[in-house]
């Protein structure tokens, strides 16, 4: 623990230049994670894992990333000592940096899988049950029945997904019912397609499609779980905003909403919000603090009641610039901070206590699609939103208490180090730990 600022700093010194890109995208993540290299009668191919997970998720993500099924993984080429996949041994305990691995395919069981599970590694703690689950049933990638989705993950799960396509006047010689590679509908994570519309991530579901296609080979794609958010109608957030108008005072409150097919995006999920309810609290211009919420079950149960539940939240960071034109300052943006660490660490937080079932993950819960929008002054000094998701991996870094924020530098956040064992592995820079989600309002 006391080595974790100490690492800032030598970062700080040392490599000038990549703080330089960790402040100006705000928050970069530094994790301390080992190659393994795996060896198959396919060829090698390298598994970054922290040392700090357990064999079970090395499997996870052997199986992840080389697309197997029913396989072993032996310390030696003869395949003698085999990591026990069912073990709570920690990677660090079992492997070393940079130590190769033999792979042995089962007999009877070398079929690629049909399906697949959405895994990074170190997302999950193997809780009991689900250590328990995956024992019971080594081919943890097969779809759980018992997991109750979302009535949106439901529906986007049966819908068909793919882009339709007119038959094109130029390139298409076939007659009016016939299909071709001009006119045939695209697959709901088509590259060019996204592109050309601008989407920038592809919805949950697509990444889902994709990673069940078996084309996803060693290629990264990023996702988010909810692509939109709709406030139902502008006075919604007007009354929220009437605390920090009156009192000058920041605020904070709970959405509360429904999730729906968002069209724009292949497969997206969209968050309606229909109200914000304000619990608890007390704030100043520049602090918001929060109270234990005694009525917090009724207000849940009468959102129910109207078909309604927590979807997010929403929080203030508003100074007035002049108050005679209505303008407030801009104090977030790309040249600063977007989110603190701080409030990335309430998102993660609020986000594992929200998290979305999903049958293809091993405890059936992946990710979660509770959203996280700050109200603060944009580059024209105008109020406006901005909407936001933590990555399934700070929200494990949440869980686990590793994320520290730091109180010089707000944008910036890093891993605390749990042990100190002799272990010196690599420093990795991951991708972002914060998603934007675009905002919109119903006229
Ligand atoms: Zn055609």
């Amino acid at each position: 623990m006391a080595s974790a600022p100490l690492m800032l700093e030598n970062l700080l010194y040392k490599k000038r230049n990549l703080v330089y890109a960790f402040a100006r995208h705000r928050l970069f993540l530094l994790c301390k994670q080992s190659l393994v290299r795996v060896q198959s009668a396919e060829g090698i191919k390298r598994i970054e894992i922290s040392p700090k997970s357990n064999l079970k998720q090395l499997y996870d993500s052997v199986q992840t990333a080389m697309q197997v099924d029913g396989f072993g993984l032996f310390k030696e080429r003869n395949f003698l000592t085999e990591l026990q996949a069912s073990g709570s041994q920690l990677v660090g305990t079992a492997l070393k940096h940079g130590d190769m691995i033999y792979l042995k395919q089962m007999a009877g069981t070398s079929t690629r899988r049909t399906s697949t599970v959405a895994i990074e590694n170190q997302v999950f703690k193997s809780t009991a049950a689900s250590e328990k689950l995956s024992n019971s049933n080594t081919n943890s990638a097969r779809p759980s029945t018992n997991v109750i989705e979302d009535e949106v993950d439901l529906n986007l799960s049966k819908a068909d997904g793919t882009i339709k396509r007119e038959r094109d006047s130029k390139l298409c010689h076939h007659n009016a019912n016939g299909r071709c590679v001009h006119c045939s509908p695209l697959e709901p994570y088509d590259e060019a397609y996204l592109k050309e519309n601008n989407i920038k991530h592809l919805s949950f579901h697509s990444y889902i499609r994709k990673q069940t296609s078996g084309m996803d080979h060693g290629k990264y794609f990023t996702y988010r779980h909810v692509d939109n958010v709709m406030f139902e109608n502008t006075k919604i957030v007007e009354r929220f905003l009437n605390y920090w108008r009156t009192t000058g005072h920041q605020r904070m409150g709970y959405l509360y909403g429904t999730y729906e097919p968002h069209t724009d995006v292949p497969l997206g999920i969209r968050a309606t919000v229909a109200a914000i309810y304000e619990p608890p609290q007390e704030s100043t211009r520049d602090s918001i603090n929060m109270f234990p919420d005694e009525g917090d079950a009724e207000v849940d149960a009468v959102a129910n009641a109207l078909g309604l539940k927590k979807i997010g939240w929403i929080f203030t960071d508003l100074i007035t610039d002049d108050a005679t034109a209505g303008t407030v300052k801009q104090i977030r943006g790309i040249e600063t901070h977007f989110l603190t660490a701080q409030e990335c660490i309430t998102a993660g937080e609020l986000q594992n206590r929200h998290p979305n079932p999903c049958k293809y993950a091993s405890n059936g819960v992946f990710g979660s699609k509770f959203v996280t929008i700050c109200v603060t002054g944009d580059q024209t000094k105008q109020v406006h939103m901005e909407g936001y998701a933590v990555s399934a991996q700070c929200m494990a870094l949440v869980r686990d208490d590793c994320l520290i924020p730091t109180k010089e530098a707000p944008e910036l956040g890093y891993v605390r180090e749990s042990t100190d064992k002799q272990y010196v592995p690599d420093v990795f820079y991951k991708r972002f730990l914060l998603d934007s989600v675009t905002i919109s309002t119903e006229m």
